[in-house]
């Protein structure tokens, strides 16, 4: 095998550099993680108020309630962080927004959760 220096990346390949580069970088950043992060995964072990099981994301699903696993949360924070590092945004305000886009998947749950139980039909 010659040396692959500066030889042309197909699209493919394009890709896991870029992966291993992001890891690279990752390594180097520690993630900012909100205390919302907490809060969004608490609320996944609450009961639903309408059957007898926990508010899971599949559980949520099946209620039309699009909420993230947590590891596309997680994926989604590291971007955000890499994101933030690069337009060198304070830590503080990093947390900030981090929060906000993890509070609107809790708020979704919180909405199903505070939804009151549709009346049994009688019969
Ligand atoms: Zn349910």
């Amino acid at each position: 095998m010659g040396k692959t220096f500066g030889k042309k990346l197909y699209p493919k390949e394009n890709q896991e550099e870029l992966l291993k580069l992001k890891e690279r970088i990752m390594r180097k950043t520690p993630r900012l993680l909100p205390l919302q992060l907490q809060e969004f995964l608490n609320l996944q072990t609450s009961k639903c108020p309408v059957c007898p099981e926990f508010c899971s994301k599949s559980h949520l699903e099946g209620h039309g309630l699009k909420v993230p696993s947590y590891k596309e949360v997680m994926r989604e924070i590291d971007n955000k962080t890499l994101e933030a590092k690069k337009s060198k945004l304070p830590r503080n305000k990093s947390l900030e927004e981090l929060g906000k886009f993890v509070d609107i998947y809790s708020n979704r749950i919180k909405d199903h959760l505070n939804q009151k139980q549709d009346p049994q039909p009688p019969g």
